[in-house]
């Protein structure tokens, strides 16, 4: 018995995996700061879990419409609008089981065998690996640091062939916590129309923002830009609901038709307890989420004042999300205890074993001169990791 070739494309998150790896050295009562996690450490808001403790007493515990509820369709239209000025229909947006069963539902839908997908780098996980599942091929972009890891126009039609799909875009990024600006957005605009490719916008930090950076949605660019654009958001981040799975799609009224009967032929509707949870969260009292980015504020400024402390280490300062993105190539070389670090894995590893700190490498993100620090934990915990990084790194000859 085989199973089908596809399972062989892909591999499981790493960032989970590093996750895993750090979960069972502290169940085994080793002690480590966990800078690997991607969610935010905070509680979900109580008026959030009030609407959905009324839910079940309701008995509101049945399927529901496949594409969510009418009064949830109808806060995220409602959001568009307001946090982005765009108009959307309700027979334009789809909730899906979390933001990345979003991005599935739009790789179920418009790729196929010979279509290539370009993916600037550094890139979240997941998206090479949904385009693998889906038979195209993803087409990585590298981008540099000085430029804020935004694709150039050059970078982009270097790529762009008559089988290119769609790129996927990220901003604020996860893994960088840097973003695009208007002139970036607007060229990759451009080159989209001009060579007519889609663009899926994933915007789910949109609003963990610092510094005054401004996010803009490029499905404002215009409407034949708009035409192109799969905007994906979600509630996981921005409202401490992870475990919830509520995710969405704002795009094209075919191309949503088409991921709603692909979702009515695999999940359903995404819970209907959480359903009443996110229209809670959207149209419900916002004042939680400045008080997270205060926390979030503070933890950025330190840390990344730390690494640029640490010789050696060069880190850009974040704009968005909950990551630090250090460069830590100048380690490569050195070694410990006679044995040579090669690259991000390795020194994470090491990070893993002799300071006390799980953190993703950036090789599991497509650019293997960086690691990934998230600071959605405690200053303490991030004081001790940095702690541990620091004395580690010094015992690298
Ligand atoms: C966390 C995350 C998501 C998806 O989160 P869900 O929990 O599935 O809604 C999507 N994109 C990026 C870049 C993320 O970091």
């Amino acid at each position: 018995m085989r199973l089908a070739a596809r399972t062989n494309s892909i591999k499981p998150s790493p960032t989970l995996a590093m996750n895993a790896k750090a979960t069972a050295l502290k169940a085994s009562g080793v002690d480590i700061v966990n800078f690997g996690v991607g969610e935010p450490d905070f509680d979900t808001p109580d008026n959030i879990k009030e609407a959905a403790i009324k839910a079940i007493r309701d008995g509101f515990t049945k399927y529901t419409a496949v594409g969510g509820i009418d009064p949830l369709k109808q806060a995220i239209v409602e959001k568009f609008k307001n946090d982005n000025g765009l108009e959307y229909k309700k027979s334009e947006i789809l909730v899906s089981c979390g933001a990345k069963h979003s991005l599935y539902n739009i790789a179920e839908a418009l790729f196929g065998p010979g279509d290539e997908v370009i993916i600037p780098a550094p890139f979240w996980v997941t998206y090479p690996d949904q385009v693998l599942l889906n038979d195209a091929v993803p087409v990585i972009v590298e981008t540099d640091e000085s430029n804020s890891f935004q694709v150039t126009p050059d970078q982009l039609k270097s790529k762009i062939t008559s089988n290119t799909k769609a790129i996927i875009l990220n901003s604020p990024s996860n893994p960088t916590g840097l973003g695009y600006d208007r002139e970036c957005l607007q060229t990759i605009a451009e080159l989209a129309i001009e060579h007519d490719f889609y663009i899926i916008s994933d915007e789910i930090y949109e609003k963990m923002i610092y510094d005054g950076f401004k996010h803009i949605s490029i499905a404002t660019l215009g409407e034949e830009v708009k035409k192109r654009t799969i905007v994906v958001n979600g509630l996981s981040k921005s409202h401490a609901m992870t475990g919830w799975r509520i995710g969405f799609t704002a795009g094209p009224e075919d191309i949503t038709k088409a991921m709603t009967n692909i979702q009515s032929q695999s999940t359903s509707n995404p819970t209907s307890i959480s359903q009443k949870a996110a229209v809670e969260a959207l149209t419900g009292p916002q004042d939680f989420l400045p008080e997270m980015l205060a926390a979030f504020d503070t933890r950025r400024k330190y840390m990344v004042q730390r690494l640029n402390n640490m010789p050696g280490v060069t880190c850009k300062t974040p704009v968005g999300a909950f990551y630090a993105f250090p460069n830590i190539s100048s380690y490569f070389g050195k070694s410990f205890q006679g044995s040579v670090i090669k690259d991000s894995l390795e020194l994470s590893t090491y990070w893993l074993e002799h300071a006390g700190v799980a953190a993703v490498p950036g090789s599991a993100f497509g650019d293997d001169k960086y690691i990934r620090l998230s600071y959605a934990t405690s200053m303490e915990n991030i004081e001790k990791g940095l702690n541990g990084i620091e004395k580690a790194l010094k015992n690298l000859v």
